[in-house]
């Protein structure tokens, strides 16, 4: 059923591992993915996102510069409104597009689908952190031209881009105009039969507030009507040239335009550094924003473009020396799309700092930009292990948003805080509730998150100072959520809610939901009773914050205590909730291939009565809460919900395979890994074009080093199983262990531990204790026999649809 969209053509697209390329150039392969391409070939630094479209800006799908957290809020509008439902929405914005360098030859627009093309390559370089291309084509007076660009989103200065654009007249004499713009785009119109694509906005949004142009600089300012923002972004060039060129510049409102004339003889070049600067802010003046975005501009002209390249190749090499993973098969596009993969978690978080990552990262508005639960499960573990002050960030900017948790619990009438399903600033912005504000488990996600980032990096001083807030209020919350059921022998159960899954809604003790909750209660009392008897100072600080009464935590941990946790005494499995094993199995031999995903075809209604899962559930508690389940159960659970399981969303199939490996289903845990690396690049649920699915790339990380790898870190306790897949020959990679590097390498015989930085650390390997220090830096260990069990059946489900 639901399968790879395309498979990159080896001749096209060769399987490169530093590289993503396309070596030629095929006219009808280029049309078709016009909007893949985009997004395939977007370059971010967390802040500044650009996608993949050529300077001439044609042809082009989804033009998309994005700046993280720059937003609109947008009306929500209900057919019938209910008390609690957020009226006003947040929807992240195009900004003005500098990407465009347009070229006339002999007055003719050059455009790649219209020139007789001699060579192209295109190539997205992971290494250098750099777009190039090299385009050499024949103009249809017969002469030959080169056009040779590299383009950057600088990691060194989150607010630049850069593009080298170098143009050679290879035999003849040419006129040639060059037209560098920068251009505020009108909102597009949307697609509103997919609900997860972003909604659009009628009119202008950005609101001109002057300009400054001087020379070959031009910079634009704006403000937004409801959100407040200022926005500025500018342009500066730097030009040498062989030949005779003139230069104007126009500037108003929506365009800015440097335009270069002249003439290129026989072998001679032209060569144009662009330089981009992008700020916004939520308190600066429009003069104030246009400084900022001249300083930046100033800052890259005195530099130069060579330097900034240089950087930019020493930054993203330090990212490959933390965070590669490198896999040797006898396919080598494996490690070509796991490099993709991790290189689109650098570009989405690496300078987010002061921001979530939204679930698109910056290649595309679906989503409208949004922070989901994404960010803490399936991207926060890859941080953690390899850029600790990343993941410090991005739950500091939870930490950030905690007063607007509150409020937002008071409005549902609860205590604590309910942090938003989906938000950019804060406020929720779902408008669904049953698929959004009920799904309560965001508030236990950010509570594991952050117990993993404590204890993997050994922050306490981060727990002391804002994540103990955090779980006091997820605490309070769990406890005012749920209550003791007498019916349920005074068991704590929690109602009303939506677990990951989302075709089942709105249910009461949903497994996942209540085990993470029993979780949150558990760790925000052992960190309240830590912070009372070892750090008074900040427990004092604590209660004068949160109001702590004495009772509380005594009533946390009798809420986890007394946890209800479905169990069926007949199937021996976890029920995802209580309902949900008395519902009629979805008819999936009747569901033609073509109606996924099924969120598309059919009403919520109709999937909320069956049995049918949209992505991991209790599936993914055993992944969570791995100590939790014996084998035995994992087993069990996993025979019972996978074949239930669509995979319509794209975060399901990375946790089901990791479950598969752990249980022996080793055939399966490789595909369901393959589905979830490749989920872009062979555009598995075929929206791949509105944005890189950033969970699922977080996921595959997951699925390499939880899954292959077999790491376990409850309690903070390190500890690997690895069981290499037979087709691989090889899988190593280095983790940072509080302050601490570790690379690890498994070959089908032995795994190898290295201590690379730091002083001591211990660790488990196979269930046996090992110690690593700066004198005995390296142990060796035959790698475990790899769990086998018999392999289930292939069923319908089993190929995945990636919603999301
Ligand atoms: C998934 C959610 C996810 C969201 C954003 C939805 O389709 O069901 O779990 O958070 O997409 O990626």
């Amino acid at each position: 059923m639901l399968r790879p969209r395309y498979i990159p053509p080896d001749d096209i697209f060769p399987a490169s591992p530093w590289a993503f390329e396309a070596v030629r150039y095929d006219a009808k392969l280029a049309t078709q993915l016009v909007g893949q391409a985009e997004t395939i070939f977007a370059l971010s630094n967390g802040y500044l996102g650009l996608r993949g479209i050529a300077e001439e800006g044609t042809p082009v799908k989804e033009p998309g510069v994005f700046l993280n957290g720059f937003y609109e809020h947008r009306p929500i509008s209900y057919g019938e409104h209910a008390y609690g439902f957020p009226l006003v929405g947040q929807s992240i914005l195009n900004c003005p597009d500098g990407v465009a360098v347009k070229l006339y030859i002999d007055d003719e627009p050059f455009i790649v689908p219209a020139a007789e093309v001699l060579s192209y390559r295109r190539t997205l370089n992971l290494k250098a952190g750099t777009l190039n291309r090299d385009v050499r084509w024949a103009a249809p007076s017969g002469k030959h031209l080169r056009l040779r660009t590299v383009r950057l989103v600088s990691f060194a200065h989150r607010h630049l881009a850069a593009i080298e654009y170098e143009l050679t007249s290879e035999d003849a004499d040419v006129e040639i105009v060059i037209s560098s713009e920068l251009e505020n785009r009108q909102p597009l119109a949307t697609d509103s039969s997919d609900p997860r694509l972003a909604e659009g906005f009628v009119g202008r949004v950005l609101h001109p507030t002057g300009t400054r142009s001087e020379r070959l600089r031009a910079i634009l300012s704006y403000r937004t009507k409801s959100s407040g923002l200022t926005l500025g972004c500018g342009m500066d060039h730097a030009v040498t040239t062989g030949g005779a060129f003139t230069i104007e510049s126009a500037c108003d409102d929506d365009l800015a335009a440097v335009v270069f004339r002249g003439t290129l003889g026989p072998g001679q070049s032209i060569r144009l550094h662009k330089f981009l600067s992008y700020h916004y802010s939520d308190n600066a003046t429009p003069q104030q924003i246009r400084s900022q975005t001249a300083w930046t501009l100033d800052r890259a002209m005195k530099s130069g473009f060579a330097p900034i390249l240089d950087r930019q190749r020493g930054d993203v090499g330090r990212f490959w020396a933390r965070a590669d993973v490198a896999v040797e098969t006898e396919d080598p596009r494996t490690q070509q799309v796991i490099r993709w993969n991790l290189f689109q978690l650098l570009q989405a978080s690496e300078r987010a700092e002061g921001h979530g990552i939204a679930a698109r990262g910056l290649t595309g508005r679906t989503y409208e930009g949004h922070y989901f639960w994404d960010t803490e499960i399936y991207v926060l573990p890859f941080l953690v292990y390899t850029r600790p002050q990343i993941a410090r960030s991005v739950l500091k900017y939870r930490y950030d948003m905690l007063d607007k948790a509150r409020a937002r619990a008071r409005e549902l009438g609860h205590r604590g805080a309910t942090f938003p399903w989906r938000t950019i600033n804060g406020d929720e912005a779902s408008a669904y509730y049953a698929a959004g504000t009920a799904q309560y488990h965001i508030n236990a996600d950010i509570a594991y998150a952050l117990r993993k980032y404590v204890e993997v990096s050994g922050d306490e001083d981060f727990l002391r100072r804002y994540g103990a807030e955090i779980l006091v209020e997820t605490a309070r919350l769990w406890c005012d959520l749920g209550f003791f059921s007498e019916r349920k022998g005074g068991r704590f159960c929690i109602n009303g809610v939506t677990g990951p899954d989302e075709y089942t809604a709105l249910v009461n003790n949903n497994c996942f939901t209540n085990l993470m909750a029993r979780d949150n209660l558990r760790y925000a009392a052992e960190t309240i009773r830590d912070l009372e008897h070892n750090h008074p100072e900040s427990f004092q600080a604590l209660v004068f914050r949160t109001g702590l009464a004495s009772d509380e935590r005594s009533a946390w941990e009798e809420a986890a205590a007394r946890m209800y946790v479905p169990e069926d005494d007949r199937l021996k499995v976890h029920p995802q909730d209580d309902d949900f094993l008395d519902l009629e199995k979805w008819d999936f031999a009747g569901t033609p291939e073509e109606n996924y995903p099924l969120l598309l075809h059919y009403h919520p209604l109709n999937l909320y009565r069956s049995q049918v899962i949209k992505q991991a559930d209790t599936v993914m508690a055993m992944f969570l809460l791995s100590d939790q389940f014996t084998p035995e159960a994992k087993k069990r659970n996993f025979d019972y919900y996978d074949p239930l399981t669509t995979h319509d969303s794209s975060l399901s199939v990375c946790i089901q395979s990791i479950i598969a490996n752990e249980i022996g289903y080793r055939q399966k845990a490789m595909r369901y890994f393959d589905f979830a690396a490749a989920m872009d690049l062979s555009d598995i649920g075929g929206n791949m074009m509105h944005g890189a699915h950033i969970a699922s790339i977080g996921g595959t990380w997951l699925a390499l080093i939880y899954g292959f790898a077999g790491l376990r870190d409850g309690n903070g306790c390190i500890a690997f199983r690895p069981s290499l897949p037979d087709e691989w020959f090889r899988l190593a990679f280095s983790l940072t262990i509080r302050g601490r590097k570790l690379q690890i390498d498994i070959d089908h015989a032995l795994t190898t531990y290295r201590l690379l930085e730091g002083e001591g650390l211990t660790f488990q390997h196979a269930g046996e204790d090992l110690t690593l220090s700066a004198t005995a830096p390296t142990v060796a260990r035959p790698t475990p026999p790899a769990p086998t069990a018999p392999q289930p059946e292939a069923r319908p489900t089993d190929d995945p649809s990636g919603d999301s």
